[in-house]
């Protein structure tokens, strides 16, 4: 249950209120995000203390229980949250009028190729370069990334290029490190149930990229957003890789219904990932053009100059001539909609 508090009361009675609810052997936690005072209340039988509760001159509104989602949903913040990165001519803006692409290998392999594919990115017109260090994979047998190692190679990307940089976190004990480096945190399908580092992050400013479970429904996608809102971290970008379906012949099914319906449901940006979601190469661009004319904030695209070669999910990475193909299609399809990539 949340109990949101009068905008104008004071730290003391803030405090008094919590004590008041412990008392009763319910657990609180405070929590302030836009512009609102919450106390989160769990414990046996809340329903009793809901009732009670209402009737307090220094409450505003019950949320009960039932909906999970309070901070992430339209109800709280009915506008869309609008999340900025960068500086100057760098700046990018996701939930906007914009839609940025992010582009880059799968993982990190060397200097040499990363350098060399973040060069073609940002030359074809591309903010954010994606490079992962840390893999977590569904076999311990295939690549893992080559780890704290490349994060000076990530550095001497941002140097070199003035692209803004996108890296995976896996563990609460590995955020401080990779938030040096890394621009926007992304958190794959694989971790977003790991409530410890959504906890973690949600302690951060850092932008962080959220990835649906493969077999996660959405409202358990807003909920793992809202461990990162709660704990007092705005800036949170949904991303749809696609989810688990009986079909073979794509990786996992972009979920296309998914971006109208977070955004009927919640003000959060929402990205879409083609690469993940077909796992081939030939789907990307078709996916991506859907996912633009269903309203995503953005798209993150998986680019190899060799994807022969590539260490991991080489069936997915478009070229860098696709990569010119896919923008030059998607900005007449973005135009289409009153939006610009
Ligand atoms: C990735 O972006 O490299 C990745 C592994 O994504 P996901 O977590 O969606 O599988
Ligand atoms: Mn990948």
């Amino acid at each position: 249950m949340i109990i949101v508090l009068k905008t104008d009361l004071t730290e003391e009675k803030l405090h008094r209120v919590a004590e008041r609810i412990e008392s009763e052997g319910f657990y609180t936690r405070s929590i302030s995000q836009y512009g609102k005072l919450l106390l989160s209340v769990d414990g046996p039988n809340t329903e009793r203390l809901l009732k009670e509760v209402t009737k307090w001159q220094d409450v505003e509104e019950v949320i009960d229980g039932h909906f999970p989602y309070y901070l992430a949903s339209r109800k709280c913040h009915k506008s869309n949250s609008v999340i900025r990165i960068g500086k100057g001519d760098n700046q990018v803006t996701f939930g906007d009028k914009e839609i940025p692409v992010i582009a880059g290998p799968c993982a990190i392999e060397t200097a040499e190729t990363a350098l060399a594919i973040a060069e073609i990115v940002k030359a074809a017109g591309v903010k954010i370069f994606r490079g992962m260090l840390f893999k977590p994979r569904s076999s311990p047998y295939s690549f893992q990334g080559i780890g704290k190692d490349g994060l000076e190679i990530l550095d001497e990307i941002k140097k070199q290029t003035g692209l803004l940089v996108v890296t995976e976190v896996r563990e609460a004990c590995e955020a401080d490190m990779v938030a040096e480096y890394a621009d926007i945190f992304q958190i794959g399908t694989r971790n977003m149930s790991n409530f410890q580092l959504l906890k973690y992050v949600g302690q951060m400013n850092k932008p962080v990229i959220l990835k649906r479970g493969m077999g996660s429904n959405i409202v358990e996608l807003l909920c793992a957003a809202e461990y990162i809102l709660s704990y007092g971290n705005p800036n949170v970008i949904l991303c749809e890789r696609g989810i688990r379906t009986f079909e073979q012949f794509t990786r996992f099914g972009l979920d296309i219904a998914a971006i109208p319906s977070v955004k009927e449901l919640s003000h959060l940006p929402i990205i879409i990932d083609p690469s993940h979601a077909s796992g081939k190469s030939s789907l990307v661009s078709s996916l991506t053009m859907a996912g633009i004319a269903a309203g995503a904030d953005g798209v993150i695209l998986e680019v190899h100059d060799n994807p022969e070669k590539a260490f991991s999910d080489g069936t997915e990475s478009i070229t860098p001539s696709q990569l010119k193909d896919l923008i030059k299609s998607g900005k007449k399809v973005a135009s289409a909609i009153g939006r610009e990539l």
